[in-house]
């Protein structure tokens, strides 16, 4: 209908509509130019050519300048229009075979700001049909996502004024999810109300928390302004609507607003300009990504309880070019004080110095687990790799041995240089520049015994307390061990003088009953090759004290370890117990040698047991001052209060006085070698 009063404004409207036509139909006409481009380029070829962007750009401004028009509005459709050209490439990139439109669970209900990001993201995807699912809460969707409800799950991680979500970040690191893709989201908050309303009127705006806080003064600027927080925005909105109240209003989206019926009074309310949301696509398994795609990985480690252990891991990224995009600190909730960590960085572990990294910061963090790898959809530019500054790396001081690289054992052997991980049992750590000393009886016979057992090492230096409830006797008629009940008295034992326990596990069935109870475990030399018992010992979180079988070879014993490693417990200290030669006089022959060996093959920190080796404890001393100046990061040996009495391996276990003689001899060695006690 024209205007009678004003034709010439009405022209002028009939005109923008014409040219705003003209412009849809030209960003399509460009995305068939985009699409063909896709699929001419090969796989090799970089979806994002930095240099070919550049000089569109400068096009563009040349334009813009010779037409009168700003250099930086121009800029900043031109960048709407090379992101969407972006992913119309990827999409043919992407051979997506899917089924029917998939379904995509969300916190929230229709209008949310996370379905109209689905929206977005799927037609990147190549599936623009999606059955949106909106759930009362994240742990909801998650739920959803488990039991098969729906497909896909996106959740947002965080906000660019707010920070994480907790709740989400909090169910990546509880649960096996797997990220397949990001989204990332402009957020542009209004406040609505019923038709009618005038901001003057509203008494009360509702909306979910953030919202409010992302709005704060905006709504300080009112004279009088009550907020009430709600589970959603456009729950907020839809709210308002039903109760049809005057002075009630809504933070909410655009299209929040007119899906509910209500009008808008205000637009860009928030503080910042750039208000983003950054979304991660949760899947039910990795996904296939175009090879041309930069891409993301995200990650959760934990790193271990002492000095300069996160700069270690940082370091890696660092000393491998590789650009960390995100990191946050997160409780690890039964260690108080100890933390994990999530993590984004750009590239793919199948990216050759992605996945060096990723091998080495397994090596140093206690515990690893990639969360998945998806296309890069953040604005920022990526940062150009930085020159390697490898004479920056080098060591002051030759080390005293070479590291061996062993690409078959990635876990347990070095990267390109010497480390040395440092395992703690409780608080008590075992390697780097300590020396640990742990001991206590073969077996857990009675109450009095570890009582009294415990008193004893814990006078004469021990840090840790050993103690066997499950014993592997070569003769079935020997004492077996007290079981579970013997671990409790190990364990009460050892609170009262402060000392986390170690005790072995014979058994995958024992397996529970042990973790709830000690603080590390010990696999025996009969059991170094018992694999099941190993990759199980290996789903646990409890540091492991893995002994060399007594006819096993070095590498034998590294491939143990790297199997239990392999699972995700990274906190394996190895060691060496004497093995079986021809040699009589001793029961087992210590292999002293073993010890610079294992320091030049593996990272992981090696300690020696000189009892079991010896078999008379007139020679536990010698043996275990040997394997202090041959480089070991600590002992393991058998103490009894009585010896005599003792059920089990009775000759080879240190009186008290015996003890003592042994620490003060280890005294000056460790000095010698820059050492102290742990
Ligand atoms: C023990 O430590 O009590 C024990 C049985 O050791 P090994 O497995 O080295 O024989
Ligand atoms: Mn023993």
């Amino acid at each position: 209908m024209t205007d009678p009063i004003n034709p010439d404004l009405d022209h002028a409207r009939q005109e923008i509509d014409d040219v705003d036509g003209q412009l849809v139909r030209l960003i399509a006409q460009r995305m068939a130019a985009v699409e063909r481009i896709g699929a001419a380029k090969a796989a090799a070829v970089p979806v994002v050519d930095r240099d070919r962007e550049r000089a569109v750009e400068q096009a563009w401004q040349r334009e813009a300048e010779a037409q009168g028009l700003s250099k930086y509005f121009v800029g900043r459709i031109l960048k709407e229009v090379l992101r969407y050209s972006h992913r119309g490439q990827e999409q043919f990139a992407r051979d997506l075979d899917q089924a029917g439109a998939p379904r995509v669970g969300y916190q929230g209900v229709t209008g949310a700001y996370s379905e109209a990001a689905i929206e977005k993201l799927f037609v990147t995807r190549g599936t623009p049909e999606v059955d949106c699912v909106g759930y009362p809460s994240f742990l909801a969707v998650a739920d959803a996502l488990a039991n098969g409800a729906i497909d896909y799950a996106l959740l947002p991680i965080e906000n660019s004024i707010c920070g994480s979500v907790p709740e989400v970040a909090q169910l990546l690191t509880n649960r096996k999810l797997v990220v397949v893709d990001e989204e990332i989201t402009h957020i542009e908050h209004c406040i609505a109300a019923m038709p009618g309303a005038s901001l003057a009127g509203l008494k009360t705006l509702r909306s979910h928390p953030i919202a409010l806080l992302q709005c704060q003064r905006a709504i300080d600027g009112f004279d009088t302004m009550q907020t009430e927080v709600w589970y959603d925005t456009a729950a907020a909105a839809d709210s308002v609507a039903e109760s049809g109240d005057m002075t009630l209003g809504a933070i909410c989206s655009e299209d929040a607003a007119r899906r509910a019926g209500l009008e808008v009074l205000a637009t860009d309310v928030a503080d910042h300009d750039s208000n983003q949301t950054r979304f991660l696509l949760i899947g039910k398994q990795a996904e296939p990504c175009g090879a041309n795609q930069p891409m993301k990985t995200s990650l959760v480690f934990e790193v271990q309880h002492r000095h300069g252990a996160l700069l270690e891991c940082l370091q890696v990224f660092e000393d491998h070019d590789v650009n960390l995009t995100r990191l946050e600190s997160r409780p690890i909730p039964d260690k108080p004080w100890e933390y994990m960590f999530l993590a984004d960085i750009e590239g793919h572990p199948d990216e050759g110095e992605v996945g060096a990294a990723l091998n080495e910061l397994r090596r140093v963090t206690g515990h690893l687990r990639v969360l998945g790898s998806y296309p890069n959809r953040s604005e920022a530019p990526v940062a150009p790799p930085r020159p390697r500054l490898e004479a920056k790396k080098a060591e002051s001081g030759a080390p005293a041995c070479k590291p061996i690289s062993n690409s078959k054992l990635p876990l347990v052997s070095h990267g390109d240089k010497l480390r040395s991980s440092v395992v703690t049992v409780g608080s008590v750590p075992i390697g780097g520049d300590k020396f640990t000393l742990i001991s206590g009886p073969c077996a857990i016979e009675s109450e009095e015994q570890v009582r009294a057992a415990a008193e004893m090492v814990h006078r004469n230096g021990a840090r840790i307390l050993r103690g066997g409830a499950f014993k592997p006797r070569s003769s079935p008629y020997s004492f077996q061990g007290l079981g579970l009940p013997g671990l409790d008295m190990l364990v009460e034992a050892g609170k009262t003088h402060g000392m986390p326990v170690v005790t072995e596990v014979l058994r995958i069935e024992d397996l529970g009953g042990i973790v709830d109870r000690a603080d590390m475990l010990q696999v025996g030399a009969r059991n170094m090759q018992n694999f099941a018992l190993l990759k199980a010992i290996g789903q646990t979180k409890l540091p492991v004290l893995l002994k060399r079988g007594m006819s096993a070879t070095i590498q034998e014993l590294l491939q143990a370890a790297e199997y239990i490693m392999a699972e995700g417990n990274h906190r394996v200290v190895l060691c060496e117990r004497g093995i079986r030669t021809f040699e009589t006089a001793t029961r087992a022959t210590l292999d002293v040698s073993a010890i610079p060996v294992l320091k030049q093959r593996t990272h992981l920190p090696v300690i020696v047991d000189p009892s079991h080796a010896a078999g008379v404890r007139n020679l536990v001393v010698p043996l275990a001052l040997s394997a202090a100046a041959a480089g070991a990061d600590g002992l393991i040996v058998e103490a009894h209060p009585n010896p005599d009495e003792a059920l089990c391996d009775k000759d080879q276990a240190l009186t008290n006085e015996l003890l003592g003689e042994l620490v003060h001899g280890l005294d000056p060695i460790l000095e010698g070698l820059g050492k102290s006690w742990a």
